[in-house]
């Protein structure tokens, strides 16, 4: 069977972003690389989206990017400028093709369907599987859209809707999402943050037909695109061995309070990628700890109090935009998590930490 010197398990995200970093900066020139990938076909199947807080690999692969959006409750509508980090949208299927297009060239890098179809004994694993089996009583960000053309004009193309909590809560943390790509096309989405064992808030397709009917007031559009998906706001336990680290989602990617990894992903990919040489005996890459305690914290306080959320995240935005956006992104200083800190219902965190 033949050998590799590093194999990467799961060809989506992250497996794909580490190999194409490692292309690019010529690190597989002498090295052989083996992606352990079962899917049939790649084509488009999530929409990545971003506050572009530093610069990346894939703006090629943008689909569409705004410098203002909004986020409202049933009483208040917010405008925010985010002109110096532009929020980003991703296709999945560019990327997949830039991607795949290049590894293609270097006859060093395989693709497998199956990880026994290899010997891995001296191999360097990243394994971006995810092991979430059991955990649907834990907090998830679970969410379902549809991109829909119109037949006239409709949307202001310049300006998107990041949180839309005016809609029917059940109880947990409910928003609708809508990204204009065009005056007639766009994505919309409805999200909810609970445990994922809970059906009834399952009925996604009528809750879009809903909010485009009554809230949008819409009638008539063609649907030619449906995501769905589920993020947990936790983290995987991984058991970590010498020669193998978990990356992406699996490996402790996703912000808990939002959901975002796309970013995350991208800059564990670079610093693997500076320390590939020495790989075995460098520290993982990690969202600062501060973050995980301050998203757990807002998790808690989200669990008992989910009908203030559209607030609480309203007041997030009631600060400088650039100081959310570098909070919501990981890249706050000091000062910025306190004005975040400062912002929010103190009893209410204060109790939960204690
Ligand atoms: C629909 C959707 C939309 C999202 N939107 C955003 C967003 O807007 N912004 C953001 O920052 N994040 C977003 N996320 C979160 C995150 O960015 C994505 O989940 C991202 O795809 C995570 O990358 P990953 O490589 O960890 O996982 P994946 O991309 O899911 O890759 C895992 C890969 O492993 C493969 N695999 C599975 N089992 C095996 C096995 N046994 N052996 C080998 N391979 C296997 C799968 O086929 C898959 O290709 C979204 C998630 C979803 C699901």
């Amino acid at each position: 069977m033949k050998e590799f010197d590093y194999i990467i398990i799961g060809g989506g995200c992250a497996g794909l972003s580490l190999a194409y970093e490692l292309e690019i900066y010529d690190k597989l020139k002498d090295k052989t690389l083996a992606i352990i990938e079962p899917r049939e076909d790649y084509k488009r199947d999530k929409t990545w989206s971003f506050w572009k807080v530093f610069s990346h690999n894939f703006d090629d692969c943008v689909k569409k990017s705004w410098n203002n959006f909004t986020i409202n409750t049933s009483s208040e509508t917010k405008y925010v400028n985010c002109e110096p980090t532009p929020y980003q949208t991703i296709d999945s299927g560019m990327f997949y093709e830039k991607i795949l297009s290049k590894l293609k060239l270097n006859e060093n890098i395989q693709f497998f369907k199956n990880i026994d179809q290899i010997n891995k004994t001296n191999s360097f694993l990243f394994n971006s599987v995810p092991n979430f089996k059991n955990s649907e009583s834990e907090l998830w960000q679970h969410f379902y859209g549809v991109e829909i053309e119109t037949r006239k004009d409709f949307f202001d193309e310049e300006i998107f809707n990041l949180m839309d909590f005016n809609c029917d809560q059940r109880d947990r943390v409910h928003f609708f999402y809508t990204l204009p790509f065009t005056k007639k096309t766009a994505l919309v989405e409805t999200t909810w943050i609970s445990e994922l064992n809970n059906n009834s808030l399952k009925d996604y397709e009528e809750q879009i037909d809903d909010y485009l009917c009554n809230h949008l007031n819409l009638r008539q559009c063609e649907i030619h695109f449906k995501e769905q998906g589920a993020i947990p706001l936790f983290r995987q336990k991984n058991i970590n061995k010498l020669n193998e680290i978990y990356i992406g989602a699996a490996g402790g990617m996703t912000r808990l309070s939002t959901g975002y990894t796309f970013l995350n992903i991208q800059e564990q990919s670079r610093y693997i990628r500076e320390n590939i040489e020495n790989i075995k005996n460098v520290n993982l890459y990690k969202i600062q700890s501060k973050y995980d305690f301050l998203d757990k914290i807002l998790l808690k306080v989200l669990k008992n109090n989910s009908a203030e959320m559209g607030n609480i995240f309203f007041k997030v935005f009631n600060s400088k935009s650039i100081t959310a956006i570098n909070f919501l992104s990981n890249k706050s200083n000091f000062f910025e998590d306190l004005e975040i800190i400062l912002k929010m219902p103190k009893w209410k965190f204060l109790k939960e930490i204690i």
